[in-house]
């Protein structure tokens, strides 16, 4: 069994440390600052093997050169990101193995939000890290890729199983139900998953994770091929992909 610490950090970051029972091993995605992981590893008596790096962002991976230096352990980041992410260790790529235990980790690239981004799916146990690929309800802005690449990138997300549950970097649910509310009014499990929403927020409590499943009936960057979202945006009929765009421009905006 896996358990998956949640921490809160910079208002609305989200680190996950990741801990394997059998093995002992442990690794932290993310890690936008170093002291609340590493308290937490000692309140454990857990040993690092891993930072996982989704991408280069300042708010994922400031607490690289800390853990390093406090755990010995690796830091793993996409392949192109050599030069750019703090104390990287070693390069991953799509379709790369890793292991935590005997759990298998698979690397999917999804350039978009930044070129050399990528995210970590936990196959058998269906846990997808995602950085700020795939938000709930929502998708990243697009830093340093195209519409086509991150919608590329989101079709590969979407392909997974159902009940894939989905860990994203933010606590950025809310402000994206309210842009996915004005796109699909009618939704009615967009309308049940926004209530949900606001119960949780209004106890403090997390939104994430959410599933495959769940974005799929709610996610507007999911639905691009759906007649709702086409008809607000008056392109009923268009490729998914220029519907795609048509939305991440509409949200930049929002
Ligand atoms: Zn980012
Ligand atoms: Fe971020």
């Amino acid at each position: 069994m896996l358990k998956i610490i949640q921490l809160l950090v910079l208002t609305d970051n989200y680190i996950y440390l990741i801990h394997d029972e059998v093995s002992g091993e442990t690794a932290v995605v993310d890690p936008a600052v170093a002291e609340p992981v590493l308290d937490y590893l000692a309140k454990q008596g857990w040993q690092l093997k891993y930072v996982l790096n989704t991408h280069h962002h300042l708010d994922h991976v400031e607490g690289n050169t800390a853990l390093k230096q406090n755990t010995g352990c690796k830091v793993i980041a996409g392949q192109s990101d050599a030069q750019r992410i703090p104390d990287f260790d070693s390069g991953v790529s799509e379709g790369d193995e890793l292991f935590l235990g005997e759990h298998k980790i698979r690397v999917i690239a999804t350039p978009g939000h930044t070129s050399g981004h990528v995210v970590y799916l936990f196959e058998q146990d269906e846990l997808l890290f995602c950085g700020d690929t795939l938000f709930v309800m929502g998708c990243g802005r697009l830093f340093e890729g195209s519409p086509e690449q991150m919608y590329a990138s989101l079709t590969k997300l979407k392909a997974l199983p159902c009940e894939t549950k989905v860990y994203c970097a933010h606590e950025y649910t809310q402000a994206n139900g309210r842009f996915a509310l004005s796109v699909e009014p009618d939704n009615q499990a967009l309308q049940a998953k926004i209530l949900r929403v606001a119960q949780l927020r209004n106890n403090n409590q997390p939104t994430v994770p959410s599933t495959i499943a769940e974005e799929r009936a709610t996610n507007p960057f999911f639905r691009a091929d759906s007649l709702s979202v086409q008809n607000t945006l008056g392109l009923i009929g268009s490729k998914s992909v220029e519907v795609f765009t048509a939305l991440r421009k509409r949200k930049d905006v929002f």
